[in-house]
């Protein structure tokens, strides 16, 4: 490509890593949206414990970068690992088709296969997710680093053309119900099977364009083998990679396995997603942020500017968990409880998270439009302030919810207009914190404590999205089970409000239909309605906005003048 080609647009190798990571999205957004009905409906699953699954499977997909990251760094490079990661994922959906095509003969197998399939994407999506990212970064020279805002917001639009399309073919093969409304449950499989195709798009598509056009202006290869040196676009005389002492190390090791046991040990329960996957993420988040600041060669200004990584990373944790009930809870509640006539069209429970990826799609520009504005003004917001905001918009979404199911009883149904509603505020939402923090991280961190300090903040996400499990498992009762109880005899609302004990049989009719006799509890409160479960996110995402935004002022000082 000639000079000013790169001078004036984007090097071409951005649309091939757009496409890559646009066909990946699409492979993972389209199993999400299914991997809780699937769960419920075909491997017999509990709702709160499809939930605390689908917490603990995008936790660890949060967790596995750091990982694979490390790994591209010193050993396979950046490519390598995306071909690695991309085939890992296609295998894993194809696991879940298989998993979805053997439950009804031989569910113990069916089980068996889902939970290889979850592992086996898990560490795609390290090996995957990490390396993309850093390559769009790669592809500017460092005097075009100016260009890298765009970049992303561009990059941004592919992961959601992706997860829009994921969203709606996948749903659309996958999640099929008859007019009656009884759901076809082997339909599952034909969603998984459109997911690993789509994977496999996106590594073909990387594998043949990548030596073309993944290149340097000069043509020489991106991501390629480490070499040895480091190549990188560094400050002069600032050390590129973190160094710790064997005792530094040691003691982290201690740290992570106290962390871990106390994490365990003050989890209630006998899930062992909750009670050993949720813990690993919590103890490793806070391992890594302790030993990146144990570092004797921090300067005072550099220890307080990774102090406001970590505290927006704190803050960032409560976006995730209201954020990623679309897929679990918010996804039983279309299913169950939600009158889904769109303009005439009777849309699939699982499409309804459909609105988020679309929202991004058309507001990502326009947003970043306005931070530019702002910033010609003088008037831009602080990235904490942009991100107490967020938090602030996804509060306001559960309340407006909270307010419409407050008179819904026990069988009426909430209009699908509602559910579009909140996706639009959570997408305002998500466009003021989630691209911001990204660059928020890449500017405070010192260059040595670069990746690691990444690594935290996408553990804090990991720790969201494993709150996200907890909080979608006291999902109360939705009007389903009402009704099911009613067939099979028993007043639900009765039992529930504890009015008239069970008897053993209709206690084990009720879990034969994955239906519990108790209302779900958070912290000691008990959740009687779908009004209360949705002002547990108002509460928490309320609480932690307005926190962050009176401490906004400190954090601006503990910047340093980055903005
Ligand atoms: N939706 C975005 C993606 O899939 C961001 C998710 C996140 O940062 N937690 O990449």
């Amino acid at each position: 490509m000639s000079e000013t080609a790169v001078k004036q647009g984007h090097p071409k190798g951005l649309w091939v890593l757009f496409g890559t990571e646009m066909w990946e999205r699409f492979n993972f957004y389209g199993m999400r949206a299914l991997l809780t009905l699937f769960l419920v409906n075909s491997l017999m699953m509990k709702e709160a414990d499809a939930s605390l699954i689908y917490g603990g499977f995008l936790g660890l997909c949060y967790l596995t970068p750091l990982l694979g990251g490390f790994i591209a760094d010193r050993f396979f490079g950046n490519r390598n690992c995306i071909m690695l990661g991309g085939m890992m994922m296609a295998v894993g959906q194809l696991l879940l088709f298989a998993s979805a095509s053997v439950f009804s003969t031989n569910l113990s197998l069916a089980t068996t296969l889902m939970w290889s399939a979850l592992g086996i994407i898990i560490f795609g999506n390290g090996f995957f997710k990490p390396n993309i990212s850093s390559m769009v970064g790669s592809l500017y020279p460092k005097q075009e680093k100016t260009k890298l805002d765009t970049a992303f917001t561009i990059f941004y639009m592919g992961i959601n053309i992706g997860a829009f399309l994921g969203q709606f073919i996948c749903p659309f093969v996958g999640d099929v119900k008859d007019s009656g409304g009884i759901r076809d449950i082997h339909a599952f499989k034909w969603g998984f099977l459109a997911a690993a195709l789509a994977m496999l798009i996106g590594t073909a598509v990387f594998y043949f364009l990548k030596n073309k056009y993944v290149v340097t202006p000069e043509g020489k290869p991106i991501g390629g083998m480490p070499s040895g040196h480091e190549t990188g676009d560094y400050e002069e005389g600032e050390s590129q990679k973190a160094h710790f002492t064997p005792m530094s190390l040691g003691l982290a090791v201690l740290a992570f396995l106290g962390l871990f046991a106390a994490f365990h040990f003050l989890t209630e329960g006998d899930n062992v997603v909750k009670t050993i996957i949720y813990p690993i993420i919590y103890a490793s988040g806070i391992t890594l942020a302790g030993l990146i600041l144990s570092d004797k060669t921090l300067t005072k200004i550099e220890t307080q500017r990774i102090w406001v990584i970590y505290i927006v990373s704190f803050f960032v944790i409560f976006f995730w968990a209201a954020f990623e009930q679309a897929g679990s809870s918010l996804t039983f509640i279309a299913d169950n409880q939600t009158d889904r006539n769109f303009f005439g069209w009777n849309m699939p429970p699982s499409m309804v998270q459909i609105f988020n990826g679309l929202f991004v799609v058309m507001f990502a520009v326009p947003f970043s439009m306005l931070w530019d504005k702002l910033r010609a003004n003088n008037s831009e917001p602080t990235s904490p302030f942009k991100q107490a905001m967020g938090l602030m918009l996804i509060a306001i979404s559960y309340f407006i919810i909270a307010h419409n199911v407050k008179d819904l009883g026990n069988n009426g149904l909430l209009a699908i207009y509602w559910l579009i509603l909140l996706y639009l505020i959570q997408t305002f939402g998500e466009l003021c914190l989630s691209p911001i923090g990204l660059s928020l991280v890449g500017k405070l961190a010192p260059k040595r404590f670069a990746s690691l300090a990444y690594g935290v903040f996408f553990i804090s996400n990991a720790a969201g999205y494993a709150l996200s499990g907890t909080l979608g498992s006291i999902l109360p009762a939705t009007g389903d089970k009402f009704k099911k109880a009613e067939e099979l005899g028993i007043n639900l609302q009765d039992v529930l409000d504890k009015k008239i004990v069970p008897t053993e049989a209709q206690l084990k009719l009720l879990s034969d239909n994955q239906i519990s006799a108790e209302n779900p509890v958070f912290a000691g409160f008990e959740i009687h309605n779908l009004y209360e479960f949705f002002m547990v996110f108002v509460v928490l995402c309320g609480i932690a906005s307005i926190i962050l935004f009176l401490i906004t002022p400190i954090l601006k000082k503990m910047m340093h003048g980055v903005k």
